[in-house]
């Protein structure tokens, strides 16, 4: 053990395979938890805990709690603060406001236009400032923390009367006091989505002019690419040539070579990336699935892969159906059909399985579910990513080390982030923890049927409240926005 604790623990593992989020090789052992912290790991001898919270694991994993690196939870911790779809993956802390799309600071008259649209309705964006998103998560208290970026679209929908067209310097003057606003609060940078219509007239150079404001704050910049399908090399480019413009280190959203004409090129990207991160911090995020979700949208409708429909406002029925076969339906074709069932959201099989085991095996990427909570038959990707990347990558299809498998769910990820005592299993840190069983965790949330919890994860704590516990024995919520180290 590493030093003598001063009182008894409010909660003790025992026989625990300790998998620290380092990386290093697991070992047998003990942690202790006291008030928000872990107080002692190791041996702990003849110490035991107030009351009976002594839990033997009989060899079962301890890590550190996962960290979802990209997420579009950011309403989702206030409407439902249980989070169950991810504190049952053994999820501790969300990155939210990806791809562009956050829900501060930003308030609409009429309907949120797509891709805005993935966190609900007019009525969920009630957020002028980012300082008034993060107290009303501090007063929601949500079961799992909360890492806040900022995103581009929202500052543009939020300063620009037309956004089909590059800011002027008047504009992004605005948007950067919003960001500096938001940075101030407690947001860990920002992200854009060059791929969305909201965000697409935003050139490098008006991208790396908001980075200087964040960079000026020591935030990250993540980046949902403009084009990840043919022009993927030159997105790459774009995305760290703006980047490093504007001082900030670079994060590449959920990444992936889309298309049947581009499967394979991982093997060009991947070392392409790996060799500007020689000279620039960049990782990627990515999802341990071969198919992607957003909007239903007429540019990406194809015959080339299936294409199922996630929700659709006129057409409810049509949800977890797929696009060929209501064409067929409705005797009309592809295209006709999606336009029908407009606003809508899908799920393409647009990617190459080896692309994905490519990305997800490179030392640069981290695990990020990339999930919709808000649609009526989401991806799996919600509620089975991180014991799918255990269980079937790490165990089954033997793609790495669990301990690897591991550090990509919770130190890389706290590292990349700069999340301050977050993500290891170490004296001092938060008593973000995570109990499982290596040999049965599993993810059970399929296509046809996706809203599954995962079996295998028995315990989960946040900043050291018992949160969620296979048995049914949980204290209750204890999460909060989390910052990103200055
Ligand atoms: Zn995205």
């Amino acid at each position: 053990m590493t030093s003598p604790l001063e009182q008894k623990p409010d909660w003790v593992f025992r026989n625990a395979r300790i998998i620290d989020g380092s990386g290093s090789p697991s070992y047998l052992g003990e942690v202790a938890v006291t008030g928000e912290f872990i107080t002692a790991i190791g041996t702990l001898g003849a110490i035991t805990a107030i009351g009976h919270n002594e839990i033997d694991l009989e060899g079962a994993a301890l890590a550190p709690g996962f960290i979802d690196a990209h997420t579009h939870d950011d309403r989702i911790v206030l409407d439902a603060p249980d989070m169950l779809p991810k504190i049952s993956q053994g999820v501790t802390t969300v990155v939210v406001g990806n791809c562009g799309i956050s829900l501060a600071p930003v308030q609409f008259a009429g309907d949120p236009p797509p891709p805005m649209n993935l966190l609900g309705g007019r009525n969920s964006y009630e957020f002028p400032t980012f300082a008034a998103y993060a107290d009303a998560v501090a007063k929601r208290r949500p079961a799992i923390n909360v890492a806040a970026l900022v995103g581009h679209s929202a500052l543009r929908l939020a300063t620009m009367s037309d956004i089909h067209r590059k800011a002027n310097d008047a504009e992004i003057a605005r948007m950067g006091a919003m960001l500096t606003e938001a940075m101030e609060n407690g947001a860990i940078g920002w992200s854009t989505g060059l791929f969305y219509p909201t965000n697409a007239d935003a050139d490098a150079e008006e991208v790396a002019a908001l980075g200087r404001y964040v960079a000026e704050h020591s935030g990250v910049y993540a980046t949902h690419m403009r084009d990840e399908f043919e022009n993927v090399l030159e997105s790459i480019e774009e995305s760290v040539e703006t980047a490093r413009n504007a001082g900030t280190p670079l994060i590449i959203s959920h990444h992936k070579c889309a298309g049947v004409e581009n499967w394979g090129r991982t093997e060009q990207t991947l070392p392409k990336i790996a060799a500007l991160a020689e000279h620039h911090p960049i990782n990627v995020d990515v999802y341990p699935y071969s198919a992607g979700s957003t909007n239903l949208r007429a540019d990406l409708m194809t015959d080339t892969y299936p294409i199922m429909i996630s929700w659709s406002k006129p057409h409810p029925e049509m949800t977890g159906r797929y696009i060929v076969d209501i064409a067929e339906e409705w005797g009309v074709d592809i295209h006709e059909a999606t336009a029908r069932l407009q606003p809508a959201g899908a799920i393409y099989f647009q990617m190459d399985e080896a692309d994905v085991r490519r990305v997800l095996a490179s030392p640069l990427s981290m695990i990020g579910s990339d999930g919709l909570p808000h649609d009526v038959h989401p991806h799996p990707r919600l509620w089975g990513t991180f014991p799918r990347v255990l269980g079937h990558y790490s165990r089954d299809v033997g793609l790495f080390e669990l301990e690897t498998a591991v550090h990509k769910m919770t130190g890389l990820t706290a590292k990349v982030f700069g999340l301050t005592r977050r993500g290891a299993l170490k004296r001092g840190h938060f008593a973000d923890i995570v109990a499982f069983r290596p040999e049965m965790v599993a993810d059970t949330a399929t296509y046809e049927d996706p809203v599954q919890k995962s079996v295998g994860i028995d315990w989960v704590m946040v900043n050291g409240t018992m949160s969620y516990a296979s048995n049914g024995q949980s204290e209750g919520r204890a999460g909060r926005l989390v910052y990103r180290d200055r």
